[in-house]
Parts: C-alpha cells; structure tokens; sequence
C-alpha cells in the first residue's frame, strides 16, 4: 500500500533519514580477514528477506523520505536474482529515489555492469586493498585480482562511474598508499581509505594490531604530492581532499571519531530486516515480523520503523583507547554490509 502522504523520518536529533543501506545477503565468494572467519556458516536461506519483501521494505523507507539506497551485503552480486530486486528499485529512481548505488567486491561486475547501468545505477564502490595479487589472494582469502580488475573494466566501459574502497592495515598495504593513489587517478576513480573496524569475533586475526589511522595514511599521500582539503560532503562520514598535482579526489573514513555522527542521516537493514540506526549500537528493530505478519499492509511495518528512528542514537562509542573494549559491537561488518 503506498505512503506517498506519510511525513518524512526525522530522528530526535532532528535528522533527516535519507540514506539507506541495505544487505541483501550474508554471504559472499571472499573471506576477506577482517570481515569474516574462514569458515563461516551462513543463515538458513527461510530467515534472509525474499527479493519481494527487500522491495517492499525499500520502497516503504522511499515513501518515507530515503533519496538514497546503497545496496550491500556480504556480496550483494552473489545473490540469486538479485538484478530483479535492482530492476525493482530502479524503476523508484526520479520517483522518490534521487540515487540506486552498489557496494561490490567486484568479482561479479563483468557479468551485471551492463544490467545495472540499465536499471539507472550511475556509481559503483569497488572494495581493493591491493593490486597485488598474492596479497589480494592472501587478504581475501579466495579473490583473484584479475577477475576484479576485469570487472572495474567492464564497469567503466558500461559508463559507471568506479569508487575504490580500500581499508588502510599496517603493516599490509601501507607500502601501496601512493601508488593505489596512482592508479586510480589514472584510471579517473575516487579512491576513500577506510580505518578497520572493531567487528566480530574473527578468531584468528589480531585487528588491533592492523589499525593504521587515515592520519598516517594521509601523512604518506603528504609526503608525495600537495593535498588540498575539499569540502564534498557524499552523506558519509567520510572527509575529502584534492590531490594537486593529478586533480583526483581522496577520501578518509575514520568511523572511529564521533565527528560525523551529529550529521548522520543514514539507517542499515540486514538481509534479515533487522534494522540498526547506528553501525557502532546494538539497539534494532525487526521489520521482518511486521512484512510476514502483514503481507497486504504496509501500516505496521512503517509503524515499526518510525518507533525504531525515534530512538536513533546521537552517535556510537568505538573507542580504540580502552583496548579492553576491542570488538564490543559483536555482529560482523558483512551483516550490516559497512
Ligand atoms: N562485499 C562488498 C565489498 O567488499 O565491497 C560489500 C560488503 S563489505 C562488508 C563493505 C565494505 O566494508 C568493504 O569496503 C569492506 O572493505 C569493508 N569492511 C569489512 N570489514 C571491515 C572492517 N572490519 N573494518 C573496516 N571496513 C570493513
Ligand atoms: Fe566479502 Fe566484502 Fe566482507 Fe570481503 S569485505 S568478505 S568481499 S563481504
């Protein structure tokens, strides 16, 4: 049932919801280290979302005022079907929704850039943390560079406009800060350096050993070219700057400061339908029960929805200080898809 009149989100800090993230699965074709385990059991494919439900869920959250959904995972790619549910929200685009963006791990691009270019997806993020091939092997557990590479190829060739995502380890990728910068400013893409998170028990992986903070990443970039800083603002906490002397644009996320809380204007759903309003609290609200419970009648699951926002936190409290707290938030990024 539409909900074309019902009054925009606004949170009680009085913050506009306008930007959903949705994963559509948990699963994935990588085991990147700081992601998951390397043997992960999945959820039974019952409690994941159906195709129709996710589009039901996403078009409530439009009616209500969301202008932007990215949709995510695990590896959004890797779902069945999964082009039906962006030909679904695409036909939402310059009819509520001003933007239909992926996050990808890429290794599927060369078989869907073309279809989403056609469901009006305009920008892709791809996830790199090397361009070496051994290293991507050993960080992703399971990727092949090549095939990634091809699917950036295929991308750009279906005119989407490619972001590289890349998370900053030490000790990992910091002898390749400049010279990622260097492709992909040959190569026109944005690049954003992302600090790791605290999420999930991954066992066998120290993170807090990992952490490298954007400050030192940008310090490397410093060294070698003259960074300007830009005020874009992209509705994520992440900060930009111009490099001079090639003009590309570089982010740095570092989810670990509250800077860009009080302008967060972003919620998360699962592949389940839980709903998170801040990726650093536990607090959530499950819109599954009111989609099954009422499958004719969105009023419920709206009224769930406008509860949960109204208890949107003012930020979250990742704090890599008290060591003792390391991985506090304990569901794993590829739930709530970053
Ligand atoms: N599979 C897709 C991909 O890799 O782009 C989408 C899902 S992935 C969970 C989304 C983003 O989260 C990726 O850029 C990934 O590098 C990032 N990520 C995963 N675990 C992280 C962590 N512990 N800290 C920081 N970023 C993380
Ligand atoms: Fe998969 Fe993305 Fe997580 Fe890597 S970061 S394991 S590609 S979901």
């Amino acid at each position: 049932m539409p909900c074309s009149s019902c009054a925009p989100l606004i949170d009680p800090f009085a913050r506009p919801i306008t930007y959903l993230r949705v994963s559509v699965t948990d699963r994935c074709d990588f085991r990147c280290v700081y992601c998951m385990a390397e043997e992960m059991t999945f959820l039974p494919r019952k409690d994941l979302l159906t195709l129709e439900e996710l589009t039901r869920l996403c078009n409530a959250f439009t009616d209500l005022g969301v202008r932007k959904l990215r949709i995510t995972g695990g590896e959004p790619l890797v779902r069945r079907d999964v082009m039906a549910f962006f030909r679904n929200m695409g036909e939402r685009l310059g009819n509520g929704l001003d933007e239909l963006t992926l996050t990808t791990n890429g290794s599927q691009l060369r078989r869907y850039a073309r279809e989403l270019a056609a469901c009006g997806v305009k920008r892709v993020n791809v996830s790199i943390d090397t361009l070496d091939e051994r290293k991507f092997l050993d960080v992703t557990r399971r990727g092949r560079l090549a095939q990634v590479l091809d699917g950036i190829d295929a991308a750009q060739e279906a005119g989407l406009a490619v972001k590289i995502n890349a998370v900053a380890l030490k000790g990992f990728n910091d002898d390749e800060i400049v010279s990622m910068a260097e492709w992909c400013a040959a190569r026109g893409m944005d690049l954003t350096f992302i600090e790791v998170m605290p999420m999930g028990d991954l066992g066998n992986e120290d993170r807090l050993d990992q952490y490298m903070p954007v400050s030192d990443v940008r310090a490397r970039l410093a060294q070698r070219w003259r960074l300007t800083d830009i005020p874009l603002r992209t509705g994520g906490p992440a900060r930009y700057v111009r490099v001079e002397e090639t003009g590309a644009r570089i982010g740095f996320i570092t989810p670990l400061t509250h800077n860009f809380c009080e302008g967060c204007n972003r919620v998360r759903v699962t592949c389940t339908g839980t709903l998170y309003m801040c990726l650093g609290q536990d607090d959530a609200a499950d819109l599954r029960a009111p989609l099954r419970a009422h499958p004719d009648d969105d009023a419920p699951l709206i009224d769930e929805i406008r509860r949960a926002i109204a208890r949107k936190p003012k930020g979250h409290d990742f704090d890599y200080s008290r060591r003792e707290d390391w991985g506090q938030v304990a569901r794993h990024m590829s739930v709530t898809g970053g």
